[in-house]
């Protein structure tokens, strides 16, 4: 390129990541004069002329040095006549919109930022809501783009003079026109209110929520996508208290700890998970505890793993300064299986009885934003919810769109996605999709992203999952009507499939997708599959897992010794069936014991049948002892691969015939007895691995060379190393940029709409 003007048109993270003040640093410094300006929909613009050596040289260094938190996706320069401007200029916003740009995430604290917010010296000292250029809430305080102070909520706090001169001094390279700037003087104000909303007089609102904090009280707190409840975490009795009043018995409760050699002491942390725990996107990592862990077993129990954060806040980072402990529960402030809450009259309401005191501010909520979770499957980063520090990113198609498409997901663990120009970009985590107040949170994220991206809904597909009884197909058919858009089913398994396809960006697969339960298209409930997907969307279902009784339906996958009983019955006969689990005391892990057991063998004969891989692992479970109630999503699956560590392999008789695996003989010796001289943790381990070569199996005498696994289950460690051992550890392609499971599903339902030409 050689020309003394140049247009260059920028596609990414670009703003509200100091990406303006960048370019305009580095174009004054090169002698150039233009302009730069941010598009609706958040492009940025840029014009710059002068020596021609320079222009070059400034695509150059724009290209390979962005700052910290932007993102470049797409890079346009153009060659263009001089206009003669003089000077360089930063302009105003202009609401013209040509290429759509991401909507940047959050963005934990900085070490810069922390750095002034500990230091006495600085006015921001002790300062809970100190950000700038290079982190911050974004999508959580935005109400449209582009990222303007005036379009996020932090337009109700006008700069102060000090600050306003930082915003315009443009050697200011983390606070020059960046929008979310503040201080004591300008900013949001802490306050602390007890549960029935009357202030706490105190002259320190957080020190004094420590002290309370401390004293073993459960105290709501007010951050930036959402409310937590923070409590102590080593102490027995403030955890049963805080799980009664959560009405939680086992579910895990995420912790957070001051600093990377805080977690250490909680959890073992590799190069990989530092790494990741200081990622700007400070999700929430599972880790394996230590064994001289501090950490009540209350936080998890029945596990021997940990989910830890660093704080990503100042306010969150001089909370826990401020304990004794320097570790606390922080876990999401919602009711069970309600979304997260968002502001002070509702957290009041809500959290009555679970929360003694609030620590809140003054600065809306404008997106709720959960936090993620992250764990390793196998050596490699995946998601179990992929939320704040994550979303609203996009993922990029093979090709753009022709209209637009919005897809509603499945039901649990739910995100919905929509598709323009080039980009899938799904939602933050919404939950699991079971009551109104969790439908309306969908619906409002999928407007989010209607309004932000200005998609033309009536022209739009709407896509949902085949499963007859998810709200999200009834929402999406609602949506679709409303709109007069055209509506479309996708089989859930296969767009799981198309998720990790999407990922990968290939156009066929051979998919295991293994997973608790989806809707096949043989009415009966799947989720053990062999799956391939070819280019012109059609599939073929090439095995699966035998199908097993669920004696009592849905009371099957809570109690998962009903399912070992549900194979046994299958496998052997009523009588028989029943003998063998009686001989095994297997009936002690029912609530009703005796009676239970006789009436479930009964019920296996016209229950609901199932290939669920999930099953079958809550079965391996009760077979083992280990789990008798599944009290959360997939707690006997991930009470099994814990009870595994340091197992080693061994054979099993677990077979495949003609495309089905053959969980049902394989629990009947398991629990038979047949297989007692192997150690249980050796057993537990090799259950699943084999269950990992069976699939592996099944998709190589079809011919796959490599396959992708998606679905809840493809978590698990052992069955992708399974997987691994059959067809080599690099060709089995496990999911990294969406969760596996059904939070996956709605970009896999827009990727499945590209395949099929319907978009
Ligand atoms: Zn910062
Ligand atoms: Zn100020």
């Amino acid at each position: 390129m050689h020309c003394s003007a140049a247009r260059v048109k920028v596609v990414g993270i670009v703003q509200g990541v100091g990406f303006r003040p960048h370019v305009y640093r580095l174009a004054t410094s090169l002698g150039l004069s233009g302009y730069v300006r941010n598009l609706g929909g958040s492009e940025v613009e840029i014009w710059v002329e002068g020596a021609a050596e320079q222009v070059q040289e400034f695509v150059r260094i724009l290209r390979e040095k962005t700052p910290r938190a932007a993102e470049i996706e797409e890079m346009e320069v153009s060659c263009e006549e001089p206009r003669g401007y003089a000077g360089f200029r930063m302009e105003r916003s202009s609401d013209e919109k040509e290429k759509i740009s991401m909507i940047p995430p959050d963005f934990g604290v900085c070490e810069d930022c922390l750095k002034e917010v500990l230091d006495p010296a600085s006015r921001w000292y002790c300062y809970p809501f100190h950000s700038c250029a290079w982190c911050g809430p974004r999508f959580s305080v935005m109400y449209k783009p582009p990222y303007d102070r005036g379009n996020t909520s932090w337009r109700d706090f006008p700069l102060c003079r000090k600050c306003l001169r930082e915003y315009e001094d443009e050697t200011n390279l983390r606070r020059f026109h960046i929008q979310g700037i503040s201080c004591p003087e300008c900013g949001p104000r802490l306050y602390l209110v007890a549960d029935n909303g009357e202030p706490v007089p105190a002259a320190d609102p957080l020190r004094e929520a420590a002290r309370l904090v401390d004293e073993g009280y459960i105290v709501a707190v007010k951050g930036i996508g959402g409310f937590h409840l923070a409590s102590l975490a080593s102490d027995d009795e403030v955890l049963m208290k805080l799980r009664v009043r959560k009405r939680r018995p086992r579910k895990p409760l995420a912790l957070m700890a001051l600093d990377v050699s805080t977690a250490e002491k909680l959890v073992e942390v590799d190069e990989k998970a530092r790494e990741l725990l200081e990622s700007p996107a400070k999700p929430i990592v599972v880790l394996p505890r230590r064994t001289d862990s501090p950490v009540s077993e209350l936080v998890a129990p029945g596990l021997r793993s940990l989910g830890v954060m660093l704080p990503y806040t100042p306010l969150h980072y001089l909370l826990l300064l401020e304990t004794r402990d320097k570790f606390l529960v922080m876990t999401s402030g919602n009711e069970s299986g309600e979304p997260i809450i968002r502001d002070e009259e509702e957290a009041l309401r809500k959290l009555k009885g679970v929360a003694d005191y609030f620590l809140l501010h003054n600065r809306r909520i404008v997106n709720r934003v959960d936090d993620s979770v992250v764990r390793f499957t196998d050596g490699e980063a995946t998601f179990l919810r992929r939320s704040r520090g994550y979303a609203p990113r996009w993922i990029r198609l093979p090709r753009p769109v022709k209209r637009c498409a919005i897809a509603a997901g499945a039901m649990l663990m739910n995100t919905a996605a929509v598709a323009t120009e080039n980009y899938v970009i799904p939602t933050q985590h919404i939950g699991d999709v079971e009551n109104i107040e969790t439908l309306e949170f969908l619906v409002e994220a999928i407007e989010f992203f209607v309004k932000a991206y200005n998609l033309r809904v009536k022209e739009s597909l709407v896509v949902a999952d085949k499963h007859p009884l998810y709200p999200t197909r009834e929402l999406a058919r609602e949506l679709a009507e409303r709109w007069q858009a055209e509506y479309v089913e996708v089989q859930h398994h296969v767009t799981h499939v198309a998720a990790l396809m999407l990922e990968y960006g290939l156009s066929e697969a051979y998919g295991v997708a293994i997973d608790g339960a989806g809707y096949g298209d043989d009415g009966q409930i799947w989720g053990g599959e062999v799956i391939y997907v070819s280019e012109d969307s059609s599939y073929r279902r090439l095995g699966h897992l035998e199908y097993l009784p669920m004696p009592g339906g849905d009371r099957a996958t809570h109690y998962p010794a009903r399912m070992l009983l549900g194979a046994l019955v299958k496998t052997s006969g009523l009588e028989d069936g029943l003998s063998i689990f009686l001989k095994g005391r297997y009936h002690e892990l029912l609530p009703g014991g005796l009676v239970e057991a006789t009436l479930a063998a009964r019920q296996a004969e016209n229950s609901p049948r199932t290939s669920s891989a999930g099953r079958f692992l809550d079965a391996v479970a009760a077979a083992l002892r280990i789990a008798h109630e599944r009290s959360y999503e997939g707690e006997p699956a991930i009470v099994l691969e814990e009870y595994s560590w340091g197992g080693s392999f061994v054979e099993l008789p677990l077979e495949v015939e003609n495309g089905t695996v053959l969980t049902g003989e394989f629990l009947l010796k398991l629990a038979g007895g047949e297989l007692s001289s192997v150690h249980p943790r050796d057993l537990a381990r090799s259950a699943q691995q084999s269950l990992g070569r069976c699939l592996g199996l099944i998709a190589k005498e079809q011919g796959a060379r490599r396959v992708v696994v998606s679905g809840g289950a493809a978590v698990n460690s052992y069955i992708v190393r399974g997987l691994r051992d059959v067809l080599g550890r690099d060709n089995v392609l496990i999911p990294r940029k969406l969760p596996p499971g059904d939070g996956g599903i709605s970009s896999g339902q827009i990727f499945y709409s590209v395949l099929s030409d319907r978009i």
